[in-house]
Order: structure tokens, then C-alpha cells, then sequence
């Protein structure tokens, strides 16, 4: 949850700085989508069940014994040292959002995954361009000597 907190206060304040110093709707437009998407795309991760093996599965065929829980899972399950539970389609534990990445997550993971990186340029070259606009507007900075 604080890498949460970071993204979305971020975010917001990115939001703010493209509102008040930027011209371009465009712009304004990208700004809202990106800095709104970004933090959701946490949450969607943040809050969805990654596909945690609750009930037994049938012993036999396509099932195995998970020692640490004591119950047989699906072969494709594995147990999560960080969560203490088996995860079915496992994939990894993601520290960032502090949850196990499944079969049931999997997709939102990608999407948080490809959103980031967009997220991060973008707050670099808005920073970059809104400070550019600031310095404009004030006159003694902007001054050629
Ligand atoms: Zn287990
Ligand atoms: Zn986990």
C-alpha cells in the first residue's frame, strides 16, 4: 500500500501541475488518463484474488499434496512463502503490490505492468515541459542575457 500511495499522490500532483501550466487539451487529456490509470491499475491488482486454493482439491490425477497447507491443491498450484497459501496458476509474489501474481491476476498484472513504465516517462517529460511553461511565464527567468 505505500507504493500505492506514491503513485496516486504523484499522480495527483502531476494532474495539478499539467492543469494549471500547460496549454494543450491533449495534453490535459493524456494527463488525466495516465496518472488516473496508473493508480488504478494497482488497485485492480491490489484487490483482486490472484486464485488462492480454499477448498481441497479430489486426491488423485491432476492433484498433488502441498505440505505447508495440508491439503491437496491442483498440480498447477504452488505455495507462497509470503502469503502462507497455495495460488493456483502461480505465477510469482509481487512485492510491489505486496500479492501473489496467479491465473486469476494475471492479465491486470500485465496491464499495471505496461502502465507503469508509460507513467513514468510521461511524469518525466510533464515535469520537463510544465517547469519549461513556468520559467516562461516568469520574466527574469526567461531573459536571455
Ligand atoms: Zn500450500
Ligand atoms: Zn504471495
Amino acid at each position: 500500500m505505500p507504493a500505492f500511495l506514491a503513485f496516486s499522490a504523484a499522480g495527483l500532483f502531476l494532474i495539478r501541475l499539467v492543469f494549471t501550466t500547460a496549454e494543450s487539451p491533449f495534453f490535459k487529456v493524456a494527463a488525466l488518463i495516465i496518472c488516473i490509470g496508473q493508480p488504478l491499475s494497482y488497485l485492480l491488482v491490489g484487490l483482486s484474488d490472484p486464485g488462492v486454493i480454499t477448498t481441497p482439491e479430489a486426491e488423485g490425477g491432476d492433484s498433488k499434496v502441498c505440505t505447508k497447507c495440508e491439503m491437496s491443491v491442483p498440480k498447477h498450484a504452488r505455495h507462497c512463502r509470503d502469503c502462507n497459501l497455495c495460488v493456483g496458476h502461480y505465477d510469482h509474489h509481487c512485492p510491489w503490490v505486496s500479492k501473489c501474481i496467479g491465473g486469476n491476476n494475471l492479465i491486470r498484472f500485465y496491464v499495471f505492468l505496461g502502465m507503469t513504465p508509460i507513467y513514468f516517462i510521461f511524469m518525466t517529460v510533464a515535469f520537463v515541459i510544465c517547469m519549461g511553461n513556468n520559467v516562461a511565464k516568469v520574466p527574469h527567468l526567461s531573459k536571455t542575457p
